[in-house]
């Protein structure tokens, strides 16, 4: 941690609208460069390379990046384990998110694209119900998990989407979760906004991580490596405006936790800001609060699972993907939590990036018997009880975020 001041970064321009002087306010050290990869061994898990995250802040548009973020170290493949499709709490946000663009769009018979697309989940459902044709890009998709009615009608392309891609056209293009990962920013809109050329129908879609609600529950968790990028309502909009799209829409989605801008191409006169849009002058004071108390926020974390560890009580988390990775690596807890649950089954067995923690299925805990576990996203907190109960295992849940407002 820097402290409270704002440093200068000089020499670096911003991603989103070039300005230059993008200012750091949040440094973390050693941080895995991939956190849900998976390992077979925990030495592996351990010895995986890491770098610094230093996230500036540019005064001009708010667009907040990792200002030594490094895109040479990445490897996206089909050992890429990033899929959420297996929690039924998220099964049916995907699917209700589905259902209103199919609704809100007309989505029926249309051709999508889907940038960015995993492993295929949500177009397959766009395809599904709106019996729509779909072409989806993501160099981590696997092929034999796509099984679907609509599989005549899919094509998957197992690379980044770019440039070369600019000849496939849609009615629809969605992005989910991918922009974040993306450090030129402009470049890659200005890309999107050229494939789209002068077809003013297109509707594109765009999900992010909020990251106004990042600062403001001081959600250090969600700050990690693959996220060199962190969007506000405001400074996406912006971005959007610069690239000559007209924004339509803005919204958040899954308790607040992402953010939606919905965009059309521009004919030349930029629009006129929504309601949603957040002055970057405003963000700063946000910034400011965040850099000020997070480390506050991190040291009560660990005071609490050293309590914990003292009154000899076996402590889990229950979450095995970034925010897990993230959590563990700032707290430095490892001697006191040595498993991770998750339910996604092609996680078990693995072990998690940098902190080394086993990864075991909900079952394991019928032996292990822990008393607390920590939820890594408050939002499955009533599908956890759920299969805690079917197991008949009693143990305090803990959500990540009830330190928000810097009790715990
Ligand atoms: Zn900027």
């Amino acid at each position: 941690m820097r402290g409270d001041s704002l440093v200068p970064q000089s020499g670096q321009a911003c991603p989103s609208c070039g300005h230059p002087g993008m200012e750091v306010f949040y440094e973390v050290e050693s941080v895995p460069v991939h956190s849900v990869l998976l390992f077979p061994t925990r030495e592996k898990a351990m010895a995986y390379p890491k770098r610094d995250i230093q996230l500036g802040f540019c005064a001009e548009c708010g667009f907040m990046a990792n200002v030594v973020f490094d895109p040479g170290v990445h490897e996206y493949s089909s050992q890429y384990e990033e899929t959420q499709g297996f929690s039924t709490t998220f099964q049916e946000f995907h699917r209700a998110l589905a259902g209103r663009l199919i609704d809100r769009h007309d989505l029926r018979g249309k051709n999508l694209i889907e940038i960015g697309c995993g492993k295929g989940e949500f177009l397959t459902m766009l395809c599904e119900i709106g019996n729509n044709r779909g072409v989806g890009f993501d160099p981590a998709f696997v092929s034999e998990r796509s099984v679907s009615d609509a599989k005549d009608r899919l094509t998957f392309i197992q690379d980044f989407y770019s440039e070369k891609y600019s000849s496939y056209h849609g009615d629809f293009l969605c992005c989910k979760m991918t922009l974040e990962h993306i450090p030129d920013t402009l470049r890659f809109m200005q890309t999107v906004r050229r494939s789209i050329g002068d077809r003013k129908h297109t509707v594109v879609f765009f999900m992010i991580p909020e990251m106004r609600r990042i600062l403001h529950e001081r959600a250090f968790w969600d700050i990690y490596y693959e996220h060199c990028s962190y969007f506000t309502a405001g400074s996406v909009a912006r971005l959007f405006r610069k690239s000559g799209f007209d924004v339509r829409a803005l919204g958040t989605e899954y308790d607040g936790q992402y953010l939606t801008i919905e965009a059309t191409a521009s004919d030349g006169e930029p629009s006129m800001p929504l309601p949603e849009e957040e002055l970057a002058a405003a963000l700063r004071e946000e910034v400011d609060a965040f850099s000020a108390s997070v480390s506050g926020t991190v040291r009560r974390w660990q005071e609490r699972i050293r309590a914990l560890q003292s009154q000899n009580a076996r402590v889990v988390i229950w979450g095995s993907g970034s925010k897990g990775v993230t959590f563990l690596t700032k707290l430095g807890v490892n001697d006191q939590i040595r498993y991770a649950v998750d339910i996604n089954p092609y996680r078990h067995g693995t072990f998690m990036a940098g902190t080394g923690q086993e990864i075991v299925s909900p079952d394991f805990l019928k032996t292990y018997r822990p008393e607390v576990i920590v939820v890594m996203n408050p939002i499955y907190m009533d599908e956890i009880s759920a299969e805690l109960a079917r197991r008949d295992i009693r143990a305090d849940l803990l959500p990540i975020t009830e330190n928000s407002e810097g009790t715990i």
